[in-house]
């Protein structure tokens, strides 16, 4: 099977090429526009730049399962494996109408980015199944996860491949996942997913995780820019996993949450929004509609808003060569995958906006899931405290790395951070070489 790179001519904008729109949004196109600048100023061996070019393998399986009416409907699901150089394939699996090939392969290849550069010894990997999760029971639901890990077994293991939730995707489904798989090869094995639930061997702190690293590089960035942190303006888009707990985390270090949004809109409130209560608003109702505290306004307009921090954690492509001109924070902290498109990002880059790219301002939830694998293979779990306070240091550690090369080559956070990434999965090529 074969993947879309960038191959059709662009208009400059900057010194980059802005694709076509429609290219523009092919994230894949997006992950290797990326990986091309990273590698040239590395002056990265071309051989080794074709093969991380490429995911290492694509596998795309039809998921046949019984719905409630008696009939059967059938799903089509992908896992990717980008790149295994460093260690077991690692990513999330999500469910979503929008999942296609290329989506997975992207979020494969970043997902090898984000574990180089905080230095985990995972490599990169993502499932999805295009299918409208909210249209389907429980019921369904558990039997098409069931079937898609059966139909991708062979891929899975704590030493080769190991799932995580994703988008509309979570414990439960971490649970069925490890359950199946467990059933195949007769024996539990918990490691073979992480973001399970605490009973069946999650770990303490990892539903927090990423919503924390975010928190935790975005004070970085402030008092890096000599901004306060204490009533900093902050817009969050998107409420789930990444989103809620990254405005929870920054309203309780002193940050002043000013708008919000989900897939059913936005919430704008100039005095602050009490993001505790949105959160056990969506708890109680599934999305923020309904939750009153503010004017609505669109999830366009949060993403223009005058703030001193806007967190994308909702889907990629939000930010793009249309918008990026009137996008008015001074920090965006990428909360979710991919937000911004790589025409976006010489527009931001001009307009001095300080991006933290996802591969580095995200990488907490997979952080804390290499905490959790490790605990399952050793038996013994950790305290919340320990799990927290390692999870500080090592995205403090590798938000300063990051910003050093960027000041050191005079290149954006997000080209850094792939140099670092780039840098580390290319030494592990070149020490292993090439089997034949
Ligand atoms: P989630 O399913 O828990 O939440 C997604 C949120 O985005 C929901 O509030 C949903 O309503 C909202 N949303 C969906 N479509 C939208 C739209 N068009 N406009 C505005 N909001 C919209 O998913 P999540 O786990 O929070 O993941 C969010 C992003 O963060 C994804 O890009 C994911 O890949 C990335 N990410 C997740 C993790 C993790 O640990 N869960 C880790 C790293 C990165």
């Amino acid at each position: 099977m074969t993947v879309n790179t960038l191959e059709k001519p662009g208009r400059r904008h900057g010194g980059w090429v802005i694709e076509d729109a429609q290219n523009e949004e092919n994230p894949f196109a997006a992950m290797t526009a990326r990986l091309d600048r990273a590698a040239a100023a590395l002056d990265l061996d071309p051989g080794v730049l074709r093969m991380l070019r490429q995911p290492e393998k694509q596998v795309t399986v039809s998921i046949p399962v019984q719905i409630d009416n008696g009939e059967i409907e059938v799903f089509t699901g992908h896992r990717v494996l980008h790149n295994t150089a460093r260690g077991p394939g690692k990513g999330g699996i999500r469910y979503d109408t929008d999942v296609t090939l290329d989506e997975v392969s992207a979020l494969a290849a970043w997902m090898t980015w984000k574990c180089a550069v905080v230095d985990v010894p995972f490599g990169g990997a993502k499932g999805g199944v295009r299918c409208d999760p909210f249209k389907l029971s429980a019921g369904e639901l558990e039997r098409l996860t069931r079937r898609y890990t059966s139909a991708i077994i062979e891929l899975l293991g704590p030493d080769s491949d190991v799932p995580a939730p994703d988008v509309n995707t979570n414990e439960r489904t971490m649970a069925w996942i490890m359950d199946t798989y467990s059933m195949h090869v007769g024996h539990t094995v918990p490691a073979v997913v992480t973001g399970k639930p605490l009973a069946l061997g999650g770990s303490l702190g990892r539903r927090e995780a990423t919503g924390r690293g975010c928190m935790v590089v975005t004070r970085q960035a402030l008092e890096h820019l000599n901004l306060s942190v204490q009533g900093a303006r902050v817009a969050v888009q998107g409420f789930g996993k990444v989103g809620s707990v990254a405005a929870q985390q920054l309203a309780r270090a002193g940050c002043r949450i000013v708008a919000i949004g989900d897939r059913t809109g936005a919430i704008h409130n100039d005095r602050g929004i009490d993001v505790d209560a949105a959160a056990a608003w969506v708890r109680l109702n599934g999305t923020l509609e309904g939750f009153n505290k503010g004017d609505r306004i669109s999830n366009e307009e949060l993403l223009t808003l005058a703030v001193d921090v806007l967190v994308p954690a909702a889907l990629e492509n939000v930010i793009t060569a249309k918008n990026a001109a009137h996008v008015r924070a001074k920090v965006i902290c990428e909360g979710a995958n991919g937000p911004t498109t790589a025409a976006a990002d010489s527009i931001l880059e001009e307009r001095g906006i300080f991006v933290i790219p996802d591969i580095v301002a995200n990488a907490g939830g997979v952080t804390v899931s290499y905490f959790e694998w490790v605990q399952n293979r050793s038996g013994y779990a950790w305290t919340e405290r320990m799990v927290n306070d390692r999870l500080d240091e090592i995205m403090v550690r590798s938000f300063h790395d990051v910003l050093a090369l960027s000041r050191g080559h005079q290149v954006s956070l997000r080209t850094a951070a792939y140099m670092l990434a780039v840098r580390r999965v290319a030494a592990v090529h070149e020490l292993r070489g090439v089997y034949a």
